[in-house]
């Protein structure tokens, strides 16, 4: 018998490989149909030796980071999901020749790690990030931020995986990061990055994580399932009070809601599908225009197919 592309994949990588897995359950929202194929690579060689594989097999990959910004749409994701989740964790200090201190994190490290780290080891910086639920690859590509702070003005360089496979490693002079984006070339795989922070105690920097994440408790649903802030912020203004100056905190569409507690925040109150909640994205930004003369954009990102459609990998 001819062997599948699913074949070849179960025979390359060594990491862990789910066939046709529902990606609400891997989105901090808990929205989105299945995807075809969502793997976990076991370290850089069984990467390399996947995405090379996929290439010449013509199937799509889509890079999953937590999950924290992405709402998937109710058919799924054809072709592969990659998360380096599993092989790819780590901090390690590499201070500059001048001691300055450098921290070297492995893309499918948790934020909220490389946080603790931090603190317990007294660099600053980082403690702006407390309570963003991202992996630290997720974070450099969306140049994830808060309280005036953003990821990428920490990045000294960057190590990426091409489409075939090949690694690059990019100084910072050659990255383009903007508001809450980075631009890298399509397919880039982000395997890890080199962050500078200062020098501080640990004390001081628990301090100031605990007072930010207390901060953010109190203006944000932490604890409901979300994408965080569904739109960016305008020039000159703020996403969530213009959504709160049309009245619409608690609006819902089915089990998708306009948080109560943050305007810019859509909650899923049970078991809403991404077609109630992009059906309130769209409500948002008609109220917002009509009201405010703002084209709200989507901070969010939303990905895959509407429609199940045919799988792009059978078994
Ligand atoms: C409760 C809550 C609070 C939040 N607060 C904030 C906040 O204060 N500030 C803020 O900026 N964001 C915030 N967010 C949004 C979200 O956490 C960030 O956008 C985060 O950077 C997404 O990281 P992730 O690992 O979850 O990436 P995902 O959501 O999985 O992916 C986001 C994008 O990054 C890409 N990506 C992921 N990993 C890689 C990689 N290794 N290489 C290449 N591309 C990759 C994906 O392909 C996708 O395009 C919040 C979200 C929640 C749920």
């Amino acid at each position: 018998m001819a062997r599948t592309t699913l074949d070849l994949i179960r025979e390359t990588v060594r990491g862990e490989t789910l066939f046709n897995e529902p990606m609400r359950e891997h989105t901090t929202i808990q929205v989105g149909g299945a995807a075809d194929l969502l793997l976990y690579p076991a370290d850089r060689e069984d990467l390399a030796a996947l995405v090379k594989l996929l290439a010449e097999r013509g199937v799509p990959y889509f890079v999953l980071g937590k999950g924290s910004n992405l709402v998937v749409r109710d058919g799924g994701i054809r072709g592969a999901v990659i998360c380096l989740d599993q092989g790819f964790r780590g901090v390690e200090r590499r201070d500059a020749a001048d001691g300055r201190p450098r921290l070297w994190v492995e893309a499918g490290t948790a934020l909220r790690t490389l946080v603790r780290w931090t603190v317990d080891h007294g660099i600053s910086g980082f403690a702006e990030f407390a309570g963003i639920p991202a992996s630290v690859g997720g974070a450099v590509a969306m140049n994830a931020g808060a309280w005036g702070v953003s990821i990428g003005e920490q990045v000294v360089e960057l190590e990426v995986m091409d489409r075939t496979g090949a690694t690059h490693v990019y100084p910072r002079e050659m990255l383009r990061f903007g508001y809450r984006s980075l631009d890298l070339p399509p397919d880039s795989i982000i395997l890890g990055a080199l962050l500078r922070g200062g020098e501080s105690t640990p004390a001081t920097v628990k301090d100031r994580a605990k007072e930010l994440y207390r901060r953010r408790k109190e203006s944000q649903p932490v604890r409901e399932p979300s994408a965080g802030c569904v739109f960016r912020n305008p020039s000159g203004g703020k996403a969530g009070e213009m959504i709160d100056g049309c009245g619409l905190k608690g609006v819902r569409v089915g089990d998708a809601q306009i948080s109560t507690v943050h305007a810019n925040f859509i909650v899923n109150t049970g078991n809403a599908t991404a077609v109630q909640v992009v059906s309130l994205v769209g409500m948002i930004q008609e109220r917002v225009y009509v009201r405010h003369k703002t084209k709200l954009e989507p901070e969010v990102r939303i990905v895959g197919e509407w429609e199940k459609g045919k799988l792009r990998i059978s078994e």
